[in-house]
Formats: structure tokens, sequence, C-alpha cells
């Protein structure tokens, strides 16, 4: 099997009828990008940025961000590198910023909702990122979008920072596409309008199962409720992979899910685009996928979609 893989290490990813997918990885630090090569990865899907936050006692200057999303971007060579603005919240603490203790974090004051707040954090870090975009394939997104409002603020705050940048002489690229991730079941639902404005979405399914079955991801008293085979979820990933294709814009997918070999044929029966994981599950993600006809797998999640448990699903797919 190793030697399988490693044929298949700088092939493309294609079904066994022919349609090709993207298999990237999630990052969480530059020193992941030679993971990344090394296992065949044809991108990065999610680089995490919080851990540029983390583990330290105050912010990470514009300096230490440029040089580390540079770093990142130049290893890749050209490859694409989706970064994930700061999700700070919720499961993820930063000490030093003293923000209140809450009831729920889960469902508090984190991620975008705290970068549109807080404008200097977040300025400071889009700033990083335009000056990086020209030395690789840049996509930025935002994380825990729940209306359409929070992504044109984003958005427009970036294009405000690439305006001043422009105008002071710094260059930047002209592509960077940006796109948001799904993971608050209002954005999946919405989807159809969303994928007007964005250029790509990214399912976070690790927090959209925990908000679609009020679970939350970190308790074990309510794990058995956290299904992400249950049919509302796959549900949900149709909705948001339609609703970009009716758009002409991708979907991919950022959450475990997108690596877990139980899910993948189901995934690649919705018609997902990029499935971004660890980067050691790739090589056998992509020698599953060589082996699926999409066509089959089509009808397989048609009938998975109509299914009234997770365990039906599991059963389904254990049946291929
Ligand atoms: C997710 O929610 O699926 C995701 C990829 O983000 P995180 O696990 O960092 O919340
Ligand atoms: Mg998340």
């Amino acid at each position: 099997q190793k030697t399988e893989w490693a044929k298949l290490k700088n092939e493309k990813t294609l079904t066994a009828d022919g349609h090709e997918v993207e298999l990237v990885a999630n990052i969480g630090t530059p020193n992941d990008v030679k993971g990344v090569i090394d296992n065949g990865g044809e991108g990065v899907g999610l680089y995490r940025t919080e851990f540029l936050y983390m583990g330290r006692d105050n912010l990470p200057t514009e300096e230490e961000q440029f040089n580390a999303y540079k770093t990142v971007l130049e290893r890749m060579a050209g490859k694409p590198v989706v970064v994930r603005t700061l999700d700070i919240g919720g499961d993820k603490e930063l000490p030093y910023l003293h923000l209140p203790k809450e009831m729920n974090p889960f469902l508090g004051y984190r991620a975008i909702r705290l970068c549109l707040d807080e404008q200097d954090i977040f300025r400071t870090q889009l700033r990083a990122l335009l000056r990086a975009s020209v030395y690789g394939n840049l996509k930025i997104m935002f994380p825990m979008i729940a209306t359409v409002d929070e992504f044109r603020q984003a958005k427009a705050v970036l294009l405000e920072e690439k305006a001043k940048l422009v105008s002071a002489g710094v260059s930047v690229s002209d592509s960077i596409e940006v796109g948001m991730m799904v993971e608050i079941p209002a954005s999946a639902v919405l989807a159809d309008v969303f994928a007007k404005e964005v250029d790509f979405f990214s399912i976070g399914t690790n927090d959209l199962i925990q908000y679609t079955m009020a679970a939350d991801r970190m308790n074990e008293q309510v794990a058995y409720l956290y299904q992400p085979y249950n049919p509302s979820i796959l549900r949900l990933v149709k909705m948001v992979i339609d609703a970009a294709n009716k758009e002409g814009k991708w979907a991919g997918m950022c959450g475990e899910m997108a690596g877990d070999s139980l899910a993948i044929p189901l995934l690649i029966g919705l018609g997902l685009h990029e499935f971004s994981m660890s980067a050691t599950s790739i090589l056998p993600a992509r020698s599953q996928i060589r082996k699926l006809s999409r066509a089959q797998m089509e009808d397989m999640a048609q009938k998975a979609l109509n299914m009234a448990t997770a365990e039906e699903v599991v059963a389904l797919v254990k049946s291929i």
C-alpha cells in the first residue's frame, strides 16, 4: 500500500470515471508545509492562523505575520493557499485579550465577530496577508460568517486596506480570491445568496455539525449527537455545493469529515470540489478516490439524502 501511495504523489486526483477533485491540507504553521509537499498535497485548504497568536503574551506584529504568510506561500510555490483569518474564541482562547467570560463561548464573541469589532487586530492581519500575496497563490477566507452583512463588512475592510497599500506604492496581488467558511447553519441555508458574493466556500463541518445538532463538539455526554452522517448535515452540505455550482464558484470542505474515508464517497457523490485534510490522509484519499465512480457515488448520495438516520447512511456507505 505504501508503495502504491508513493506513486500517486505527483498525480492528479481523478475518480474512476475521470472527474477531477483537489486534495489539499490543513496546516497550523509554516513548518507544516513540508508535510504537505511530501504527502502530495495540491495546496493548502486551511491555514489556521490562530497559532501565530497563541502561546505568547501579546499580539503578533504585522511583520511577524507577513513573514509567516510569505514563507508558506513561497514554500507552496504557486499552489493555492487558503488562509483563514483569526478564529479566536470558542475552544481557542487568547488570555492576553482579556475577553469577558461567557456562558456559551461557542455562541459568543469570537472569530469574525471579534475581528469586525476589534478592527486594529483584523486590519493588521489583512495588511500582512495583502503584502504577502505577491509571493504565491493566496486565497483569504473569513471564519464563522453568519450573515451576508458580516461577509460584506469583512470584504470591505480588506478592500480598504488593499487600497491604502496600493496608494502607498506597495505591491499587492490582483487575483486574491475571497471566500468564507460555512460552519453556521444560517449560512448553509442561505448559500445561494452568499454564492453571488463570495469567490468560494469552505465547509467547516467541525462547527457545522455542533451548531446543526446543538451538541457541543467538546462534550462527551452529548457526543452521540455529533453525527457527521446525519442526513440533515448531508443536506446542508449539498445546499452549499449546489449553490456554488450554480454561480460557477467552487466549494471545499476543511472540517475533519473531508478526510474521513467513510465520508469521501458521499462527498464525491455530492459534488464537492476540494477536500482539505491532514497531510497524511492525502495519499490514502487519492488512492481511494481513483477507485470510485462519481456517477455511482451520485446515486448513493441521493439515497443517503433521503434516509432517516446516520446509522442508515453509514450502513449504506459501508455496503459499497
Ligand atoms: C471547522 O469548524 O470545521 C473548522 C475547520 O474549523 P476549526 O476546527 O478550526 O473550528
Ligand atoms: Mg470552525
